[in-house]
């Protein structure tokens, strides 16, 4: 589920569509959650989808540790990823925003996380642009991605949650514990796929 502070256009017909915010979206909010209402297509089952279908699943979905496809109930799916992002998720499942957002401006999202089994190429303009987003950058860059959590979620008990009560208890208790105690941040590598070999 997205943060009820957005909303969906159309970018073009190269890009598609992108989520963008109603309202300013402070650093420290938590902007996605995985509800219970995602489609959850797991690694046995994905196989028996047709072409066509496995096209719009890798389009739209992200693959979770345990490797299943996450594809949005709602417009959570049309996050465009951005080499700079505004957005990114965290160990504890969610994402989160990692700067402040204006009204107006897109929500982006970091895909090196998705755990992709399959390229995509990038055209989001920034300088550090890296063209192309694959499945090896996870390993590459996960330092780099709590380096801009950490400060984000520190900001969590102070700004406005509306997603906070879609979280489930056990990651609640999680992010308890790290308020009180910083050393038990949960790096993003959690959400790291790894797949087991037949
Ligand atoms: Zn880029």
């Amino acid at each position: 589920m997205i943060h009820p502070y957005t909303e969906i256009k159309f970018i073009s017909p190269e890009v598609g569509y992108g989520v963008f915010a109603t309202n300013k979206i402070p650093m420290g909010t938590i902007v996605y959650v995985k509800d219970d209402l995602e489609i959850m297509i797991s690694q046995e089952d994905y196989p028996k989808y047709s072409e066509s279908l496995k096209k719009i699943i890798d389009r739209y979905s992200y693959i979770d540790p345990e490797g299943y496809r996450i594809i949005s109930w709602d417009f959570a799916k049309y996050t465009n990823h951005c080499c700079d992002p505004n957005t990114i998720s965290t160990g504890y499942g969610f994402e989160i925003a990692i700067k402040d957002i204006e009204p107006g401006e897109q929500i982006t999202d970091e895909y090196g996380i998705f755990n992709l089994d399959h390229e995509i190429h990038l055209s989001c303009d920034k300088p550090n642009c890296r063209k192309v987003v694959c499945n090896e950058d996870f390993d590459k860059y996960y330092h780099e991605w709590d380096k801009k959590i950490l400060p984000a979620l520190e900001k969590i008990p102070y700004v406005e949650q509306p997603l906070y009560e879609f979280i489930d208890e056990i990651t609640k208790k999680e992010l308890e514990e790290f308020f009180k105690d910083h050393s038990k941040y949960k790096s993003v590598y959690h959400l790291r796929f790894k797949k087991v070999r037949k």
